[in-house]
């Protein structure tokens, strides 16, 4: 009979047994039987709940040494950059184009951008690892584009909040899809394990966030280089992580807004920074003065289309030669351009 009446099933320490169990205790059983069975079951269990901790930890600290350190570079006290490559993602260069980085506070972190593969995030999490034993608290994405996204998944589970410009959610969710599709034929099993993580806040105008005894500043940009731009400054640093709204060696991509990111390059000049983290580009860079190269070359291609649709010359010529005066100063410049010329005369037609 059931010490419990009615009952088929028991609980002992959250498990349940059952009648064939060995540890199922009958009324036969005498008081000191029924003690020793317990003590027991209870040791069995303490040495099953040890070595599966062992296991775990193991397993852990396998997974943690398997994954190499992204390398990375302390610019001031605390704050540290990857730099990418001047390419597009690739299986050869996992995704890691965009730079990345993070800072340290007294008492958190803070990512910015988690680069663009899984195996992208999980390096740049061992480096953050490596660094510091400090937890991670945000986790910055610049904007929607996969180089700076794609390695979000890394950072789940961890208590961080992921955080964007107000209208990253709704470019990630029209966008995602497309770019795992599109990056596949060159990333291949790279993207494995790549996830669409939204942010869990969002930045509509500006937002201080506290690393304890470092405050850094976040402002969201209107249309420039996307429509989802948000720059990161540090003012223990002086350091201004601009997303992708600087680029410096590697050709600007404007997939928001060509006029609106000339108007953005005043206002970013006011941030009271000494050194630039650009998207892409030489990582510890003088600041404002590594805004100039765009501002040039925006106001070529400007004028160049401006001038062609005046001159009433049709998007598919003109696209041809605006610009062209600015291809020795870029890289990336002829798989860039073109696009740029594109999106800038179809802006420009309707002034
Ligand atoms: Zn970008």
């Amino acid at each position: 009979m059931p010490l419990v009446p009615n009952a088929r099933e028991r609980s002992i320490g959250g498990f349940y047994e059952t009648k064939d169990s060995p540890y199922y205790i009958t009324r036969n059983d005498t008081a000191l039987h029924n003690l020793w069975r317990v003590m027991s079951f209870g040791a069995n269990r303490i040495l099953v709940y040890v070595l599966f901790i062992l296991v775990l930890s193991s397993g852990t600290a396998l997974s943690q040494g398997n994954t190499r350190p992204l390398h990375v570079q302390e610019l001031a006290p605390g704050l540290f950059v990857h730099q990418g490559v001047h390419a597009l993602m690739n299986a050869e260069n996992a995704g890691a184009i965009a730079n990345v980085g993070f800072i340290v506070g007294n008492e958190a972190v803070a990512v910015i951008d988690t680069g663009g593969s899984n195996s992208q995030g999980e390096a740049l999490l061992a480096a953050v690892a490596e660094k510091t034993d400090k937890p991670i608290r945000y986790v910055i994405l610049t904007h929607v584009h996969p180089d700076h996204i794609f390695g979000s998944a890394a950072f789940l589970r961890r208590n961080v909040a992921f955080v964007g410009h107000v209208r990253l959610k709704e470019a990630m969710e029209a966008r995602f899809a497309h770019y795992l599709a599109a990056n596949r034929p060159e990333m291949g099993s790279h993207l494995d394990g790549v996830e669409l993580v939204l942010p869990d806040m969002t930045v509509t105008d500006s937002l201080t966030l506290d690393l304890g005894g470092r405050s850094i500043l976040l402002n969201a940009w209107p249309p420039a280089h996307t429509d989802n731009d948000l720059t990161v400054f540090d003012p223990a640093s002086g350091t201004l992580f601009s997303g992708d709204l600087v680029f410096l060696e590697h050709l600007p991509s404007i997939d928001g807004s060509l006029r609106g990111w000339q108007r953005a390059l005043d206002g970013l000049a006011a941030i009271p920074a000494t050194r630039v983290v650009p998207g892409h580009g030489p990582i510890d860079s003088p600041w404002p003065a590594a805004l100039e190269p765009e501002r040039r070359y925006f106001d070529a291609l400007a004028r160049d289309l401006k001038a062609a649709i005046d001159k009433g010359i049709p998007i598919s010529e003109a696209v041809t030669s605006a610009g062209l005066s600015e291809a020795g100063h870029w890289r990336l410049f002829d798989t860039f351009n073109r696009r740029n010329a594109t999106a800038g005369y179809a802006e420009l037609e309707w002034e």
